[in-house]
C-alpha cells in the first residue's frame, strides 16, 4: 500500500472593514434592502470614474503587515475581465502585476504538535462582486449588488498545509489577528472571510506537487474540513485507479459531502489583465508603512502569554479574556484601577460572562466602566455587599448606559443592599427561623441532613438576601449542633 501526502494552499478573502466601498462613496454595510448602496460607479456605468478608498488601503497594509508581508512601493490596481451576472461592470479591479504585499508568513499554533510557519505568497486588493439569490419555488434568479465594490484583500499561501487541522489553525488565527487589529469582522456566516481550498496529493516523500483542484464555497471550518477529508481521498482513488487528476475548479455540497467539478482552471490568460487605466498607481511612502506598523495592537496570542506572566492567569482563562479586544481591555482597566486581578477574572469568566451569553449580547455591548466594575469587586472582599447581591447590581448595570458612571456606594445605600454582618441580628433570625419551622427540625434530628440547607435558605430570605452567606451557614450549623447536643 502506497502512502499518501495531501497539500493544501489558500486563498483567504477578506472584507476590510470600512464605512465605504473601494471606488465609490457608497455604504460597504453587510445586508441592506437590495439594491440600495449602490452608484453608478459600482454599477459600471458608461463615463463613471472610480477613486480610491484612502482607508481601504490602509486597513490592506495593515493586514499585509499582520502577516509579515514586505510592502510593494509602487503598486497597481489591474483590470480582471469576465462576465458573470453579479458583475454589472463585465470587470473587477484587482491586482496582478504588482500586489501591495509579498513574501509574508503567519506562525501557526497546533497545540500539543508545536508550532508551524505558513509562507504567504502574497497579498492583493481587490472589490468584492454581487450576489445572486436563486428562488426556491421558481426558475428564477435575483441579482443584488449591494456588495459591488465592497473592498477585499486576497492573501495567497505558499501549498504548506498537510493537514485540515494546520488549515483551522491558520484561518482561527488570520481571524482572530484582523479581528483584533479592526481589519475586518471576518464573519464566515457573512462571506466576510471566504477561503478557497487548493489540494493535491503525492506519495509519501516525494518533492514534486501533484495537480491540484480548487474547491469554492465553503461556508464553514466543518465544512473545509470535510471537503479536504473528501476531496484527497477521492484524488488518491482517482490515481490509485490508473487515472489522472484534472487540474479543475470544483464546488463543494456540504449538504451532499461531495465535491463537484465545475470548470476546467482557468488562466490569467483567460481573464484578459491589464493595467485599469482610470487609476492612478500608489505609491505607499516608507514612513506611511512604519506609521501604520505602529497602530498594530497587541494581538490576542501576546496577550494570553502575558496575562500569564504578569497576573498568574492560566492560559485556559485567559484565552476567553482575550477573545475580545474590549473585554482584554476591560479587565486590564478594572485592575488597573486596582481591583485584584485573579477576582476581576474569575467575575468576568463568571457572572459577567453568564450575563451576555443570556441575553445574547456581545463583549462590544458592555457599558460598565472600570471604576464601577472594580468597585462592586472590592465590596464584595470587604462584605460590604454579598456576592449575590453584588450579582443583581453586575446585571442590571453590565449593558445599560447606567452602568458608565455608575456610584456603586450610592447604589448600595439607596436600595439597601448592603450587608448585614451583625452577629447579633443573624443569631435571631436563626432563632426566628428554627421556631417557624419544626418539621425541618425534626427532619435534622431524624438524620435528614438536607434540611441544614434549607434552614440556611430560609435563614438568608428572613434577611433579605444581605446577610454574609458563610455567617448564616456557620450560625446555623451551630445552632443545630446545640440542639443535637441538648436532647
Ligand atoms: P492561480 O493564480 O492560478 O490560482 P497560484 O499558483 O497562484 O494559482 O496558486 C493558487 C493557490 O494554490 C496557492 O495558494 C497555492 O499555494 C496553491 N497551490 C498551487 N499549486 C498547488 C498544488 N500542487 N497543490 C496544492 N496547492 C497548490
Ligand atoms: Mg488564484
Ligand atoms: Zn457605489
Amino acid at each position: 500500500m502506497m502512502t499518501w501526502e495531501t497539500v493544501i494552499g489558500l486563498e483567504v478573502h477578506v472584507e476590510l472593514a470600512t464605512k465605504t466601498k473601494m471606488f465609490c462613496g457608497c455604504s460597504a454595510a453587510f445586508g441592506g434592502a437590495p439594491n440600495t448602496h449602490c452608484c453608478p460607479v459600482c454599477m459600471g456605468l458608461p463615463g463613471s470614474l472610480p477613486v480610491i478608498n484612502g482607508e481601504a488601503v490602509r486597513l490592506a497594509i495593515r493586514a499585509a503587515l499582520v502577516l509579515g508581508c514586505r510592502i510593494t512601493e509602487n503598486t497597481r490596481f489591474d483590470r480582471k475581465n469576465y462576465f458573470y451576472p453579479d458583475l454589472p461592470k463585465a470587470y473587477q479591479i484587482s491586482q496582478l502585476y504588482s500586489p501591495l504585499g509579498r513574501d509574508g508568513a503567519l506562525v501557526i499554533d497546533l497545540g500539543e504538535a508545536g508550532k508551524k510557519t505558513v509562507r504567504i505568497h502574497e497579498i492583493h486588493m481587490e472589490e468584492d462582486a454581487g450576489k445572486l439569490i436563486h428562488a426556491a419555488d421558481r426558475p428564477e434568479t435575483y441579482a443584488d449588488f449591494n456588495r459591488c465594490g465592497v473592498p477585499l484583500i486576497e492573501i495567497v499561501s505558499e501549498p504548506d498545509f498537510r493537514t485540515a487541522e494546520e488549515v483551522s489553525a491558520y484561518l482561527m488565527r488570520l481571524c482572530d489577528m484582523f479581528r483584533y487589529a479592526d481589519i475586518s469582522d471576518c464573519k464566515m456566516q457573512e462571506g466576510s472571510l471566504r477561503a478557497d481550498v487548493n489540494i493535491s496529493v503525492r506519495p509519501m516523500g516525494e518533492d514534486c506537487l501533484g495537480t491540484r483542484t480548487e474547491l469554492k464555497n465553503l461556508n464553514s471550518f466543518k465544512a473545509i474540513e470535510r471537503a479536504i477529508a473528501y476531496e484527497s481521498a477521492r484524488q488518491i482513488r482517482v490515481i490509485e485507479q490508473g487515472g489522472v487528476v484534472e487540474q479543475e475548479t470544483r464546488r463543494w455540497d456540504d449538504v451532499a459531502g461531495v465535491s463537484l467539478g465545475m470548470r476546467s482552471k482557468e488562466n490569467a490568460q483567460d481573464y484578459r489583465y491589464f493595467p485599469e487605466p482610470d487609476l492612478p498607481p500608489l505609491r505607499i511612502s516608507a514612513e506611511t508603512v512604519e506609521e501604520l506598523r505602529a497602530s498594530l495592537p497587541e494581538f490576542a496570542h501576546e496577550r494570553v502569554e502575558r496575562f500569564g506572566r504578569e497576573y498568574g492567569i492560566s492560559a485556559y482563562d485567559a484565552g476567553v479574556l482575550c477573545a475580545a479586544r474590549s473585554f482584554a481591555d476591560l479587565f486590564e482597566a478594572t485592575v488597573r484601577t486596582g481591583a485584584d486581578a485573579k477576582s476581576c477574572a474569575n467575575w468576568m469568566l463568571g457572572p459577567v460572562r453568564k450575563r451576555l451569553n443570556d441575553v445574547g449580547a456581545s463583549e462590544a455591548s458592555i457599558r460598565l466602566s472600570p471604576a464601577a466594575f472594580a468597585a462592586l469587586i472590592e465590596r464584595v472582599a470587604e462584605k460590604r455587599i454579598n456576592r449575590a447581591a453584588a450579582i443583581t447590581l453586575l446585571e442590571e448595570l453590565l449593558l445599560s448606559e447606567q452602568g458608565m458612571g455608575a456610584d456603586i456606594d450610592a447604589l448600595i445605600a439607596e436600595r439597601g443592599l448592603a450587608q448585614i454582618s451583625d452577629g447579633g441580628a443573624v443569631a435571631q433570625a436563626v432563632e426566628d427561623v428554627f421556631a417557624r419551622n419544626p418539621a425541618a427540625i425534626a427532619d435534622y434530628r431524624a438524620g435528614k441532613k438536607r434540611a441544614e440547607g434549607f434552614l440556611i435558605g430560609q435563614t438568608m430570605k428572613a434577611m433579605g438576601g444581605r446577610a454574609d452567606p458563610a455567617a448564616v451557614k456557620t450560625a446555623v450549623g451551630e445552632a443545630l449542633r446545640r440542639l443535637l447536643e441538648d436532647k
